[in-house]
């Protein structure tokens, strides 16, 4: 609901919170409540304490996380912050952002004042960087520049999608009413090299800065642990100011995918929804017959990557970023050989090696 600039309403946030998946969650692994929208920090602090009251309420051990785009950060912000998140993420890119009057250099100026204000004030924020053409355009440099400004230390590489298009035509869906083909801004080889430049080029301002990158690490670990939540149907849903649910929150504008409305459905039909099924079965078993994937060596740890865009896309790459995986097991080969000389297990201070050679 990105055009109509709607707000939740205490009434549905009850509902949602007093529904039994949030409230039968085990303590010592609740149930995280992300909140995002639009720009949550948009709202009026009042409203901000009044969910806030809603969900210690009735659901006093589930956990916060905020989604922001740092465009507004007051003291009494960051004071709500510190009161009410565990964690505290947001987006970057180097082009295509603006504020509302439509410069770009205004909401450039204000999100690095903010994140910096965030770091000051001790609170670490995940950015997630939109590798949208604008920012592969501004190179690598750019990004670690940004580090060092700002010290903040967690970053995160996301797919640009075209929101504008998607919003303005609409999305096919595919037999398990999945829109899996959401158009982009980049190609993945475009995307995959900008990855393994940073790992590549820029090692030693890494180690230096402390920075880490979530993909590189759950790469380096093994971890299944796909982008965006876009593999999480089973657990994961998303709700709508009017109450409209949803699986990933990038469908939240897309009609035909719902899962129904906290108002007018029971948490029983929602959670069974045959849409819900056929998209936790497309994310599952679906995505998976695909010739690319059949005798990949990283399938175990990939899966087949983001599940709302193309496993290929005619580029050389695959959306697991094959060629990034594949690097980093050559780096995990050196790392064995020479643990005292390398940084550390999750990225290492790469020899002094071209990308061919260590792929040799
Ligand atoms: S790395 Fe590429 S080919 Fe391999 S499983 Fe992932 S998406 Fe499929």
């Amino acid at each position: 609901m990105r055009q109509n600039r709607a707000m939740m309403s205490t009434d549905t946030l009850e509902k949602i919170v007093s529904m039994d998946c949030v409230q039968s969650a085990p303590k010592d692994d609740p149930i995280t409540l992300c909140w995002l929208g639009g720009e949550v920090m948009a709202l009026p602090i009042e409203t901000l304490i009044a969910y806030r009251d809603v969900i210690h309420r009735i659901a006093p051990h589930a956990r916060n996380r905020l989604v922001t785009n740092l465009f507004s950060l007051t003291h009494e912000q960051i004071k709500f912050i510190k009161e009410t998140f565990f964690s505290i993420e947001t987006t970057y890119a180097a082009g295509m952002k603006m504020s509302l009057d439509g410069s770009e250099e205004k909401y450039q100026h204000r999100f690095k004042r903010n994140l910096k204000k965030l770091a000051d004030e001790g609170i670490l924020c995940h950015v997630n960087v939109e590798l949208n053409d604008k920012t592969i355009e501004a190179g690598v440099d750019h990004i670690i520049e940004l580090a060092r400004e700002t010290g903040q230390k967690c970053w995160e590489f996301d797919i640009s999608i075209k929101f504008d298009q998607v919003l303005e035509k609409g999305v096919q869906v595919n037999d398990y009413l999945y829109a899996d083909d959401v158009p982009m801004t980049v190609s993945y080889k475009q995307w995959a090299d900008y990855i393994i430049q940073f790992i590549r080029d820029r090692n030693k301002e890494m180690k230096e800065l402390g920075i880490r990158i979530g993909f590189i690490d759950s790469c380096f670990s093994k971890d299944n642990d796909p982008f965006f939540n876009t593999m999480k149907t089973h657990v994961y849903l998303t709700f709508n100011p009017n109450g409209d649910v949803l699986g990933a929150p990038v469908f939240s504008a897309l009609h035909p995918i719902f899962y129904g409305n906290i108002h007018q459905n029971s948490e029983k039909e929602i959670l069974n929804h045959p849409t819900k099924l056929k998209h936790t079965a497309y994310e599952h078993v679906g995505r998976f017959h695909h010739e690319a994937c059949y005798h990949c060596e990283f399938f175990t740890e990939c899966k087949g990557g983001f599940s709302c865009v193309p496993i290929t896309d005619g580029s050389g790459e695959c959306v697991g970023m094959k060629s990034v995986r594949s690097y980093i097991e050559a780096y995990r080969t050196e790392f064995a050989k020479h643990p005292n000389v390398l940084w550390n297990p999750s990225l290492g201070e790469l020899p002094n090696l071209t990308f061919d050679e260590l792929e040799r």
